[in-house]
């Protein structure tokens, strides 16, 4: 029988394919494909490890006092009887021999296959060895990371069957996760957590593959290697369809790739209203790879470059001023002489440095995130700044500052901007000039638009996080997505007075937040007089599309119209 699970719809379009489960463990797990030539390296890492915790058992067994309860010493016999249990062993090392999955990964599948055996089992006394069995593969994953030299991150690739689609579903995944598995082969992606415009999501949306989130229950109820159809338009999941589901499944497939092929013949036409208005569509990327990509699209330059990819998933050891200059330039080299607006790192909230290292504070997101961050530690934001002028010297680079509110974080980060300069001076290193803009992503920045337009070269508007901050709605968090609504009135008309407030000044303002890649608003954002839209390339030709069907100046009376209304998502498909 067919089941449904709904979630959030991240990433449009149809994927059809067998289910890879990433399963989640109290041990962060890095999930890696390994190289062909590294699987019996992989098995022998992994035997060591399980034989260090045998012995590591075994001791603990010999040392135990002579009086302790005879449970406990059972207790041992069972962790060591499941470690050398030939499900377990032999399990594992076929995730890793036939799938290619590290370590790491195997083993946390191979737990998932047998936790949800345990569940089944009528025997009570049974049932309960699954937290024995959770304990036992922690342990060895434990080991696996203390004694491992790192697994080099070869090209992720999965090793499928000729022509069989897998699609990833995890409970949750991180932004440095999701980006690990951009360049693999999964044709589609569902986690259980997650907002619309969480960073994972957005990751998966520059993937230009359907992703459902928030889908809540997914990794409980779908099971390795379940058929799966994602329809990433609706937000929803079916797991085992009819033949006649997969069918009209795959005809809409099929349309939307005749869609696809249509929208490609775009790419070189100029993006220019009806009424003649030229409008600029830049990218939005991750990391330097991205920009063919970008070109790929006719974009007209990077919008937003989130540097912070740069620095995520390193355990601490940040990229030093020589490893972001190569980064920064090759972003630039890459757009062949078209701007660059590179972001300074915007870590934070749901965007950690590092996963293991859990935020202990209760409101990441009001917390130290962003520019506060980058204020704190001057040492680090002079190194990027100075690498991001070096990077200047080969191209058009526009930096970018997120979430300033207040004069003192516009005066200082201005200052340490004229000290990495003048470093760079010192050194005799050659460097270049750059733009600088403030993101608007605070209320209190939209509100006060004037100052920043006094201190910048440029504005972007992060509708993502003005959205989160103006509503007071965690972006990531799936339990109040049905309030994430970057239409409220709220919201729109903070964003409407910055366009016009730039428009007076004469200083450009984008759009760089995910509103913009949503051809659902290009109307409004032209009408509001929007005329730079920074997203995703996979977005850039359905939005140009939209814009050269659409009157900008007969637009901006009804634009006007729908942010005073009280529900101005009834008015967007008018008139
Ligand atoms: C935004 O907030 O809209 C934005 C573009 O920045 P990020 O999504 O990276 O927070
Ligand atoms: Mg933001």
């Amino acid at each position: 029988m067919t089941i449904a699970i709904h979630g959030l719809p991240v990433a449009r379009g149809i994927a059809i394919g067998r289910a890879v489960m990433v399963a989640s463990s109290r041990v962060e797990v890095v999930h890696d494909f390994i190289e062909p030539d590294q699987v019996e390296a992989e098995v022998a890492r992994l035997r060591t490890a399980r034989g260090a915790v045998v012995a590591e058992l075994q001791r603990m067994q010999r040392e135990l006092p002579k009086d302790v309860p005879a449970e406990l010493t059972a207790l041992l016999d069972v962790h060591l009887m499941l470690l050398q249990d030939e499900l377990i062993t032999a399990g594992v090392r076929q995730w890793i021999t036939e799938r290619h999955y590290n370590a790491e990964w195997a083993l946390v599948s191979q737990l998932e296959v047998l936790t949800r055996q345990f569940d089944e089992m009528e025997d009570e006394y049974l049932r309960e060895r699954k937290a024995d069995l959770e304990q036992v593969v922690e342990r060895v994953l434990r080991r696996l990371k203390g004694l491992a030299p790192p697994v080099p991150l070869a090209a992720p690739r999965a090793v499928r069957a000729e022509g069989e689609v897998l699609v990833l579903v995890a409970h949750e995944l991180s932004p440095a996760d999701m980006l690990q598995f951009k360049k693999s082969v999964f044709a589609g992606f569902v986690t259980d957590l997650g907002g619309k415009t969480s960073h994972t999501a957005i990751v998966a949306r520059s993937m230009d593959i359907p992703a459902v989130v928030g889908a809540r229950v997914a990794s409980d109820l779908v099971r390795q290697d379940d058929l799966l159809i994602i329809d990433g338009d609706a937000g929803v999941i079916l797991i085992d369809p009819s033949p006649i589901i997969r069918e009209e499944y795959a005809y809409k497939q099929r349309q939307a790739e005749l869609e696809r092929g249509r929208l490609a013949r775009l790419k070189h036409t100029p993006a220019l209203t009806l009424d003649g208005e030229r409008i600029e569509l830049l990218a939005n990327i991750e990391q330097p790879d991205d920009t063919p990509a970008a070109l790929d699209a006719g974009a007209v330059g990077v919008g937003l470059f989130r540097s912070e990819f740069l620095f995520m998933g390193r355990e601490g050891k940040l990229p030093d001023e020589e490893e972001q200059y190569q980064a920064y330039r090759r972003a630039v080299e890459g757009m062949h002489g078209m701007p660059v607006t590179i972001r300074t790192i915007d870590v934070g909230a749901d965007k950690p440095l590092d996963d293991r290292r859990e935020s202990t504070h209760l409101n990441p997101a009001l917390g130290l995130r962003a520019i506060r961050w980058s204020l704190s530690e001057p040492a680090m934001f002079l190194t990027q700044l100075r690498a991001l002028l070096r990077a200047a010297a080969h191209g058009q680079v526009h930096v970018l500052i997120p979430m300033l509110a207040h004069a003192s974080e516009i005066r200082q980060t201005l200052e340490l901007l004229a000290q990495a300069r003048a470093q760079l001076d010192a050194r005799g290193q050659v460097h270049g000039v750059v733009q600088v803009g403030a993101m608007i992503e605070v209320p209190a920045a939209a509100l006060t638009v004037n100052m920043f337009l006094r201190h910048f070269d440029f504005l972007s508007v992060g509708t993502n996080d003005l959205t989160q901050y103006t509503l007071a709605i965690d972006r990531a968090d799936e339990s109040v997505a049905h309030l994430y609504d970057p239409l409220h009135p709220a919201v729109l008309q903070l964003l409407a007075a910055t366009i016009a407030a730039g428009r007076a000044q004469g200083k450009p303002v984008t759009v760089c937040g995910e509103m913009a890649g949503d051809p659902a608003m290009t109307r409004l954002l032209l009408g509001l007089g929007l005329r730079s839209f920074s997203m995703h390339p996979a977005q850039i030709l359905p939005v140009k599309q939209e814009i050269l069907r659409a009157d900008a100046g007969k637009l901006a009376p009804w634009a006007q119209a729908v942010i005073e209304s009280d529900e101005p998502a009834a008015l967007l498909t008018e008139p």
